[in-house]
């Protein structure tokens, strides 16, 4: 039988660092880190999302501010919105809910936001840094998936790790802190031939594809890790809808470890998100001791094991 990766208990364990340092900095005599939260429009989906960031905020100690603005918001009121928030000393974090209304242009907005205060890591300057080694707020799905990983493999160096699916937000952030892990990285997608010979030599096997059960037990290879990221949400029994992975998870007991879904990288996100900041309040304090988080230098595993992306 393949090892469970408990998702919700390594989170669990990352909000306990991340409260710690919350503390620390209000023991330091500053103000507890604040994430501002943008919510454009009622988009049902989103309305859950922020409800539960916002949740999390408050489990660790760290203020929330929520800005909620009516879906006919035009493009300029929301930039005008953060730029406020980017020169608020009091705000270390901004997120802006995607999706957002069809009048307003996602990249000029999320590209608005200060690269210090870009939580999420969208920005074009996290972004290149994350691809160039040299630092910066790294995604938080991302972030998540590497921290499960070094759960259970303790070094990555040479290892062949298969990634599917190439998005912005999960498949290329992942592929390129694992090539800063050293490990050697096969990026897969919806053009791939051959996937299941592709995925069979893999030692760790990241499926970000939002295809349910895409990955079948016979593309896994004895002793794998696998890091199911997909979620999609499916008719079950009795017309209740049930969230399904993009591994057929019973089929894959001869992995090393898998993660499950749900229960596995979902409460991760919320967890990163978390530490990402209190890391760019650490940042605006000071308290970072002009660490520049440069993914190269670290001691990789220490770095995805310890508190969020600092530097021990
Ligand atoms: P996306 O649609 O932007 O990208 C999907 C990628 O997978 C594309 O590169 C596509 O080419 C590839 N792909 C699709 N079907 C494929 C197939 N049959 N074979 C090979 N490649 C295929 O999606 P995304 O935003 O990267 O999200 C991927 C999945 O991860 C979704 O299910 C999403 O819900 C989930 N997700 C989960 C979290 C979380 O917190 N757990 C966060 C983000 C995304």
């Amino acid at each position: 039988m393949a090892d469970i990766i408990d998702g919700r208990a390594i989170a669990r364990q990352l909000d306990e660092v991340t409260t710690a340092e919350v503390t620390e900095i209000v023991a330091a005599g500053h103000q507890a880190p604040g994430l501002a939260v943008i919510l454009v429009g009622n988009d049902p989906a989103s309305e859950v999302y922020v409800r539960r960031k916002i949740e999390a905020c408050e489990r660790v100690g760290i203020r929330s501010i929520e800005h909620r603005l009516p879906d006919t918001t035009s493009q300029d009121s929301l930039l005008t919105l953060i730029a406020r928030l980017n020169a608020d000393p009091e705000i270390h974090g901004i997120l802006c809910q995607v999706p957002l209304p069809e009048q307003i242009d996602t990249g000029r907005v999320l590209g608005s936001i200060s690269p210090d205060k870009d939580v999420d890591g969208f920005h074009p300057v996290n972004v290149g840094r994350l691809s160039t080694g040299t630092g910066g707020i790294i995604p938080c799905t991302p972030l998540g998936v590497m921290k499960l990983i070094y759960s259970v493999v303790d070094d990555l160096t040479g290892k062949d790790v298969v990634v599917i699916g190439k998005s912005n937000i999960v498949g290329k952030p992942v592929a390129n802190l694992l090539l800063e892990a050293e490990a050697t990285v096969t990026v897969t997608h919806i053009h791939t031939h051959g996937l299941p010979d592709i995925v069979r030599k893999a030692d760790v096997i990241v499926a970000a594809a939002g295809a349910p059960e895409l990955v079948r037990g016979y593309w896994v290879k004895e002793g794998a890790v696998i890091i199911d990221v997909g979620i999609t949400r499916m008719e079950g029994e009795n017309g209740k809808t049930r969230l399904v992975g993009d591994v057929a998870f019973d089929e894959v007991q001869h992995a090393s470890a898998v993660t499950p879904v749900p229960g596995g990288v979902g409460p991760m996100t919320i967890a990163c998100l978390l530490s990402n900041t209190v890391k760019a309040a650490r940042n605006a304090y000071g308290m970072n001791s002009g660490v520049s988080n440069a993914i190269a230098e670290d001691d990789k595993r220490t770095m995805f094991t310890g508190s969020g992306n600092r530097p021990n």
